[in-house]
């Protein structure tokens, strides 16, 4: 099994190959050809399986296909994540990932300054990794649009429903155009995570490592 045999473009294998990717991880061999096809993701893996990758390559490589050139850009593909931490690490692993390719990831977590995060969006980015809260509060006041919305990830599902951040989540959501593809990933599938699946998802394939 490679990356190529997986169906992804030359510009993330060649970034890929740089990085000493040389085999997919199982979660990675599963997902990223149903992710790739366009549908909803359900993944159970836990950190330290390649879980970003399984979501951020066929996410990159879908938008890539159509991503403009110039101009302002709207986020067309959201990550919410549960920490800062994993949003600077989602974040930079997305940035090496997509090295060859024209596209801008931003990165917004609460704790930090408001202004320069607007700065950013002003800027224009492509695909945005965020906390729940900081991302509500760009949400009200104006700065994060997100009718653009083309994919959706939840990374971390379970730790983010563990934090507080159902009530959150579920406005985030109800702000997103309905036709996107959404994946889910979380190390437990308890049946708050099931129902958010039922009410988010449409036919959700599930993968498991
Ligand atoms: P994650 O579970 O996404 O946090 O990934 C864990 C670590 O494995 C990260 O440092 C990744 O850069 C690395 N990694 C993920 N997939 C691969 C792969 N197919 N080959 C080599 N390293 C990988």
């Amino acid at each position: 099994m490679t990356f190529e045999t997986l169906g992804l473009g030359p510009a993330l294998l060649r970034a890929l190959a740089e990085q000493n990717y040389t085999t997919p991880t199982p979660i990675q061999a599963e997902a990223i050809p149903y992710a790739l096809a366009g549908d909803d993701l359900l993944g159970g893996a836990q950190t330290g399986t390649g879980k970003t990758a399984a979501f951020g390559l066929p996410l990159l490589n879908t938008l890539s296909k159509t991503t403009p050139v110039n101009g302002f850009r709207k986020p067309r593909a959201l990550i919410l994540v549960p920490t800062r931490e994993l949003a600077v690490q989602v974040s930079e692993n997305l940035r090496g990932y997509a090295r060859y390719l024209r596209m801008s990831i931003g990165t917004i977590y609460g704790g930090a300054g408001m202004g320069p995060q607007t700065d950013m969006f002003r800027r224009g980015v492509d695909v945005l990794v965020a906390t729940p809260g900081r991302l509500m509060d760009h949400m009200e006041r104006g700065t994060a649009k997100l009718d653009e919305i083309e994919m959706l990830v939840l990374d971390e599902a379970d730790r983010m429903l563990d934090m507080g951040f159902l009530p959150a989540m579920k406005r985030i959501l109800s702000k997103l155009p309905r036709d996107r593809q959404t994946m889910l990933f979380s190390a437990t599938f308890e049946s708050e995570i099931k129902k958010l699946a039922l009410e988010f998802m449409r036919n959700p394939v599930q993968v498991q490592v």
